[in-house]
């Protein structure tokens, strides 16, 4: 699909970075400092609306159902079912940019090549693989059980000679995984230095799944890149994470919808799940506190739900981000995470990956739960304006 010459007159833009006040020009697919000749000039100056860099999921499975009786019994051609009506719903969200942690057989190698071809319209992925957790663990059903240093060793070179961006731990029990101990340290120190040590030799980040526990500060000592989730995160925690440079994907929403119970795909979370969710949100507000005082480097994720970018921004900023953090924390600050130096942000040299919404979000975020319009590379993949007029 051909990019469009466009510019984008708006009265607010968030540049991933900063509020400025200046025009947008797209052209072949990039942000450019001059506006085309032949470009179209899209006016959203009387719309009250705010153009934005696209977001940046940093925390997404595009396909792995985790509530699915049968996830792992799922065929490559149900998994790519799921898959593409995900990406669907990141692009309708704004979301042009996601980071997959962890899909089985690894599907998400296959998908990082399908979003080189043409016509391809959904997100840019950056993705790692299969995860690497241990024998009963955490998404145990999906990932590489990996019950020593030997075989960590030996998985994150496969994931990494496989094309994977990074490596995922799963360190700790899961609110999906009945029957782990959710904050309990699953996967041993020696196996998460292993994995560790085969990223840095390839300059490749480490995710860690920790909810809680002691995984917090081993992961971070044995050189993880980022800890997703840390529900329950002390401040001694959040001062050993800042210390060693670890950045933190809180993904709030995910207790956040298991608690009141609400489906994924065609499953309901159970009650147990549910009750241990409703700790997790009790927890997390503490956590953010920590996280705020240590000065964490703090980036968004979703993990269950696609599309609920924006309610994780909004909960963030309840719970004490700044506002204008909360939005790095979804462009630029995320676009860091990722390893991305040209998506997050609306700078000269940028992929022309734009959202407008409606509205001014450092008034109420929810604005951003209604794109007016998505593009990404120059493509306009989303425009609710046509379907006004149509
Ligand atoms: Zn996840």
């Amino acid at each position: 699909m051909t990019p469009s010459s466009m510019t984008l007159l708006g009265a607010r833009c968030w540049d991933g970075d900063a509020w400025i006040d200046a025009p947008i020009h797209l052209q072949g697919g990039l942000v450019v400092e001059r506006p085309a000749r032949d470009g179209v000039v899209v006016d959203l100056r009387d719309q009250d609306a705010t153009i934005l860099p696209g977001l940046v999921d940093a925390h997404t499975h595009l396909g792995i159902p985790p509530l699915h009786p049968n996830a792992a019994g799922m065929t490559d051609v149900a998994l790519d079912d799921v898959m593409m009506q995900s990406a669907r719903i990141h692009i309708k969200a704004g979301v042009t940019t996601v980071r997959d942690l962890g899909e089985l057989r690894g599907r998400n190698h296959v998908w990082a090549e399908r979003q080189h071809a043409s016509d391809w319209t959904g997100p840019r992925i950056v993705q790692y693989g299969t995860p690497l957790t241990v024998t009963d663990g955490h998404c145990a059903w999906m990932g590489h059980a990996c019950d020593g240093p030997d075989a960590a060793d030996q998985a994150a070179r496969r994931e990494l000679e496989l094309g994977a961006d990074g490596v995922k731990l799963m360190v700790s029990g899961g609110l999906s995984s009945q029957g782990t101990d959710a904050r309990g340290l699953l996967m041993d120190a020696a196996s998460i230095q292993a994995a560790c040590n085969v990223a840095r030799n390839r300059s490749a980040p480490v995710a860690a799944h920790v909810m809680g526990g002691p995984g917090l500060q081993t992961a971070a000592r044995m050189g993880v890149t980022s800890i997703e989730h840390g529900y329950w995160m002390s401040r001694e925690d959040a001062d050993v994470m800042a210390a060693h440079g670890v950045m933190w994907v809180p993904t709030m929403t995910v207790p956040w919808l298991v608690a009141e119970r609400v489906p994924f795909g065609d499953a309901t979370p159970s009650e147990a799940m549910a009750q241990l969710a409703r700790e997790a949100r009790e927890a997390q507000h503490a956590s953010m506190q920590h996280a705020l005082a240590a000065g964490l480097h703090i980036v968004a994720g979703t993990d269950y739900a696609p599309g609920t970018l924006a309610d994780e921004i909004r909960l963030m900023s309840e719970a004490g981000v700044p506002t204008d953090d909360a939005l790095r924390a979804a462009t630029s600050s995320a676009a860091k995470l990722l390893r991305l130096a040209d998506v997050g942000h609306l700078r000269t040299g940028a992929h022309a990956d734009v959202l407008v919404v409606q509205g001014d979000p450092r008034r109420d975020m929810r604005v951003l739960t209604r794109p007016m319009m998505v593009i990404r590379g120059g493509v306009v993949v989303h425009d609710e304006r046509a379907n006004a007029t149509a």
